[in-house]
């Protein structure tokens, strides 16, 4: 895919998203939650610099998009659309874990309740060029974020999921 055709796909999904600002993260993933009918949960970790700042799990009912904290907010909210634009667009490559954080997590997911699991491999670059633009994007129209987002519960279902990528990966208590 041309870079031209990137830029063109990510101005439309912005502008359908019809984003006014101030941009409130947590109401966009209710929106978008509620339209493709399977909840988006955002949720804090804090990672070691060897790990993915951002990461997006799939589950048979919902998506879980962890994002670095320990980082400034407008960063933290650009990785969290980042790994919105990867989910929108149908990416598949799943996130981009170092071969160590894949060996200590996978193996304690269980895959009945992961459906697009933590692949190792990469996301092409024309994935990572299309949710890096399309966060971008976001936040040139809307300004970053005056409403701070809360960190939910995770549901029931999940809270074994969560609890396990939080002891790998850090949880946001760590720092
Ligand atoms: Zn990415």
């Amino acid at each position: 895919m041309d870079l031209r055709r990137v830029h063109e796909r990510c101005v439309r999904e912005v502008r359908r998203l019809d984003l006014r600002p101030p941009l409130d993260i947590g109401a966009l993933c209710a929106r978008l939650g509620e339209q493709r009918g399977r909840p988006i949960h955002p949720l804090p970790m804090t990672a070691r610099p060897t790990d993915p700042s951002g990461i997006w799990i799939a589950s048979q009912t919902a998506d879980y998009v962890f994002y670095e904290q320990n980082t400034s907010r407008l960063h933290s909210e650009h990785i969290i659309l980042h790994e919105i634009g990867h989910l929108l667009f149908g990416h598949t490559g799943g996130g981009v874990l170092s071969d160590s954080t894949a060996r200590l997590l996978l193996p304690n997911l269980d895959p009945a309740l992961v459906r697009r699991t933590l692949a190792r491999s990469h996301y092409s670059d024309s994935d990572e060029q299309e949710a890096e633009l399309f966060a971008s994007l976001i936040l040139s129209e809307t300004g970053f974020a005056v409403v701070p987002l809360s960190v939910p519960e995770p549901p029931e279902e999940m809270s074994e999921l969560v609890r396990r990528v939080w002891a790998v990966l850090g949880s946001p208590g760590r720092s």
